[in-house]
């Protein structure tokens, strides 16, 4: 009776009896930059059947996973069939196993002060980097980069709308596609380096330089590290945490995506430090720690046992060589790129401790009509620099991310035919 009268009352109903939708989500973008993509490639293999492609332009791994990994997974599966060594859930924030071999590789052995509790466990750094706007006030002035890696865009409009609230730091040519330090407050703000889509990194001065504004003014800064593991430089921090007092002002996230080949796997991690305090508006002090914590514990219930023990495996010494040989394999592509289009006069950005190349589209082309000459004339993908932002406007981005053969083939077609 009582379901009918509903279904009748919606029947006869005006708008005010509908359920809501969270309208931020009508503010995003439609056209989604990697589908546009695939669309164009699709219509042109359609009408080039005979055409081999080279894909330079999703930042997807395609090595496998090292042995190190598989058999960890193997003995980890085998756990899982008996009795006696079964998991079901597990800990919210992670296994203890991973999560104190986490604290002593990455951080302890390099001389930062993290702890294992610090640490929490998840199924990717694009969730967390996303999620932890769960802890953080609406009302909080959030500023990204131009051009940025989508997802802090994204799910800041998801959150806010297209408020005011929402801030862009310009990264151009002029200050090397590295934001200058704000002169308005900002609450929040997303750094990520090494950098996608530019493939720039911040030296030590100009992160201590964030880190002490962020200090300064009381902002916390989002600090993606997913690249890390593309640092060749020693000069280059590979956390924020290796600054000093980092810990007071900021988050940071890092992924086994890039350095071990995990975006099918999924495992990540974000280090909450404990010192990391905000006042509530109750004048009290609040730990983001304890926040994202209560989160997690909340919302998520822990990356799979047998992604964890992979994951473990990374630290094994063997793993580690394995990961190494992985990242030298990426960056020796990063060179054969950088070198042919520097050779060619070409003006690159990014390549040397990241797998990104930023280049100057050459002859004046926007981003899209330099795509659609590399489809046609040297059947390249790459991104559009603009799907980034408005800054990425006459810029394009190649990876690293293919086999050595095909990005050696890729950067003969572009000597040929452009
Ligand atoms: N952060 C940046 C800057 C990325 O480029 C990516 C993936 O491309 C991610 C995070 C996502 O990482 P994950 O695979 O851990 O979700």
């Amino acid at each position: 009776m009582h379901i009918l009268f509903l279904r009748e009352s919606y029947k006869n109903s005006s708008i005010r009896y509908m359920f809501k939708i969270n309208e931020n989500y009508l503010h995003l973008s439609r056209s989604y930059l990697f589908s546009t993509i695939s669309k164009k490639v699709d219509e042109f293999a359609l009408s080039n059947p005979n055409a081999d492609i080279i894909r330079l332009g999703i930042g997807d791994v395609t090595q496998p996973l090292s042995p190190s990994v598989i058999d960890s997974m193997h003995k980890s599966v085998d756990e899982m069939s008996r009795k006696e060594t079964f998991r079901g859930y597990g800990p919210e924030q992670g296994y203890k196993f991973l999560r104190e071999k986490i604290a002593t590789t990455d951080f302890q052995k390099r001389g930062v002060k993290i702890d294992a509790d610090e640490i929490f466990i998840s199924d990717g750094s694009k969730s967390d980097t996303g999620n932890i706007c769960d802890i953080l006030g609406d009302s909080n002035t959030i500023a990204i980069t131009n051009p940025v890696y989508p997802v802090y865009l994204d799910t800041t409009i998801m959150r806010l709308g297209n408020s005011n609230n929402l801030m862009l730091l310009e990264c151009n040519e002029e200050n090397g596609f590295l934001p200058d330090i704000p002169v308005k407050s900002i609450d929040v703000v997303y750094l990520c380096y090494p950098n996608n889509p530019t493939g720039t990194v911040m030296n030590r001065i100009k992160l201590k330089q964030w880190v002490d504004w962020a200090l300064y003014n009381n902002s916390l800064i989002l600090f993606d590290a997913a690249y890390e593991a593309y640092i060749k430089d020693d000069e280059i921090p590979k956390s924020i945490f290796e600054i000093e007092n980092a810990e007071n002002c900021a988050i940071e996230f890092r992924s086994f995506s890039k350095n071990a080949g995990f975006t099918g796997l999924r495992c990540s991690y974000t280090v909450v430090p404990k010192a990391l305090k905000t006042m509530s508006s109750n004048g009290e002090k609040q730990s983001l720690n304890m926040l994202w914590g209560r989160r997690q514990a909340t919302k998520f219930n822990g990356a799979p046992y047998i992604v964890q023990r992979a994951a473990e495996a990374v630290y094994s010494i063997e793993g580690q060589k394995e990961v190494g040989d992985f990242i030298s394999y990426y960056m020796n592509n990063a060179d054969v790129i950088r070198n042919g289009l520097i050779k060619k006069g070409w003006t690159v950005y990014g390549g040397e401790n990241a797998p990104y190349i930023w280049l100057k589209c050459p002859d004046e082309n926007d981003s899209w009509s330099f795509f659609d000459q590399l489809l046609e004339k040297c059947h390249i993908v790459g991104t559009p620099g603009v799907g980034f932002g408005s800054n990425g406007e006459g810029f394009f981005r190649l990876t690293a991310f293919n086999s050595y053969e095909k990005t050696v083939e890729a950067v003969e077609r572009i000597n040929t035919h452009l």
